[in-house]
């Protein structure tokens, strides 16, 4: 197996989700990625199996209680595990396709989800958890985020993409994003394919699509043009 990823969870019936389909679902039937979903609640030790508890300080919500999600990290990533440790959170860094690229090229992951309105610091500290972000916006649970995370790895596995090409000049991978795509009928609702595109000419086809690029994230994203931190 080639990349193996735990996810801890409170719903562990939430996996492998859209990952069993298509692409993805292919590469976990082969072996090629493994994906394994454990209910943090099976480490919760009183009567009532609890899980989180009121947060310090006052507030709304709760917070997931430190000792049981470090009993639940520390079954499935006992000491020797190389594997880097994920907590799925608004507040992380914000994932990127170099992350994804590197993550895809190590061993798997374990993916922490939090629930509510959080973790308790502390077992983030006291287990070095990498807090990772999807976007700016805040989710209710960190399973989304976590299948998202393991779509984009999963699909830049070796062998996972049909034609190897496929990839090489995606949005961000060339640190810009992709140009427009076309495709039959040559005429659709009175809009012709861009002749170049048709010509037959690879260097012209090329030439445009790197301009295509170029424009679109001058326009959209010309963040991704700055300087990089
Ligand atoms: N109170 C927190 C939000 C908790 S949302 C705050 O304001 O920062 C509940 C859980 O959903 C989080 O613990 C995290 O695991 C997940 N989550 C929410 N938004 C996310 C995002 N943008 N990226 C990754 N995980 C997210």
């Amino acid at each position: 197996m080639s990349f193996h990823a735990t996810v801890l969870t409170l719903y562990p019936e939430m996996f492998p989700g859209h990952l069993g389909h298509s692409l993805a679902g292919r590469a976990l039937e082969r072996g090629d990625a493994g994906i394994e979903a454990v209910n943090i609640r099976d480490f919760a030790t009183d009567k009532h199996r609890s899980v989180d508890d009121t947060p310090a300080g006052g507030g709304a919500g709760m917070v997931l209680r430190p000792d049981v999600l470090a009993r639940a990290i520390d079954a499935v990533s006992p000491e020797g595990d190389t594997r880097p440790r994920l907590l799925m959170s608004p507040r992380g860094k914000p994932l990127t396709q170099a992350r994804v690229r590197e993550l895809a090229e190590g061993p798997g992951a374990v993916i922490v989800c939090g629930r509510f309105e959080g973790v308790d610091q502390r077992v983030i500290e006291a287990r070095n958890l990498e807090e990772i972000s999807i976007g700016d916006y805040v989710l209710s649970g960190g399973e989304p985020a976590a299948l998202t995370l393991l779509d984009a790895v999963i699909r830049v596995l070796p062998g996972v993409m049909g034609n190897a090409q496929s990839g090489t000049h995606e949005s961000f991978e060339t640190g810009l994003l992709e140009h427009p795509h076309y495709t039959r009928p040559q005429l659709f609702e009175g809009r012709e394919i861009p002749a170049v595109l048709t010509s037959g000419n690879h260097k012209a086809v090329e030439e445009w699509r790197q301009a295509q690029s170029l424009e679109l994230t001058r326009e959209r994203r010309p963040d991704l043009l700055g300087p990089k931190d």
